[in-house]
């Protein structure tokens, strides 16, 4: 239906899939686009270009362009590697995609783009990669913090606070004129 958008003659080949339910065939049909049902045997090409469909009937239906809809399959090994709990995506009964869902308490693992969404598209992935990276930096921020709170300890117990902070950074240098 997405197609139709952009012309008026298009087909719907079921080939695997069976016949759209009672709902889908309507709105097809509402929309003008004829479903063609039967498996789909190759494509027709001459000259380099796209001629038609042939059904495994043997029937051939002119068509000068094909939209295939991919096969999503998830190539998500690293995620067992860290060990990061995901859950999974489905479309039907197929496995499409695993994810790991926003507050997953993995910790050191920082995840963007489909991998925290798989329906994200490039705009939106690159916006979750800023995100992760900014958690990043608060944790290291964090995490320096700490250690200075406990370098910060151990000089108050050692009698020596000062000793025990880091050097502060210099900011600016200014000469004051005394009389
Ligand atoms: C058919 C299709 C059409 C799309 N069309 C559009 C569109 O028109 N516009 C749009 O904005 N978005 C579109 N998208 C969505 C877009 O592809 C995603 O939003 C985007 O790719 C997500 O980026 P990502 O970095 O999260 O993942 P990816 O782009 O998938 O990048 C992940 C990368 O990690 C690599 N990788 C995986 N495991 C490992 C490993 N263990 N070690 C090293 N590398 C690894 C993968 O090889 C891959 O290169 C489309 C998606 C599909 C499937």
């Amino acid at each position: 239906m997405l197609l139709r958008q952009w012309g008026e003659d298009v087909l719907l080949f079921t080939h695997d899939q069976g016949p759209p339910d009672e709902e889908n065939a309507e709105r097809l049909e509402a929309v003008g686009v004829d479903v063609v049902d039967g498996p789909v045997h190759s494509v027709v090409v001459e000259d380099d270009r796209l001629r038609g469909v042939r059904l495994r009937s043997g029937e051939i239906v002119p068509r000068e362009t094909l939209v295939v809809s991919p096969r999503l399959v998830p190539f998500d090994d690293l995620l067992d590697a860290l060990g990061v709990p995901a859950a999974l995506q489905h479309d039907g009964p197929a496995l499409t995609g695993r994810f790991v869902p926003s507050g997953t308490g993995a910790t050191e693992v920082y995840v963007a783009g489909n991998l925290s969404d798989p329906g994200a598209v490039v705009v939106t992935a690159a916006s979750h990669g800023l995100r992760a990276a900014t958690a990043v930096d608060v944790d290291l921020v964090q995490e320096d913090a700490d250690a200075a709170v406990t370098r910060l300890r151990a000089g108050r117990t050692a009698g020596d606070a000062r000793a025990a902070r880091p050097p502060r950074p210099v900011r600016s240098a200014r000469t004051t004129r005394t009389a």
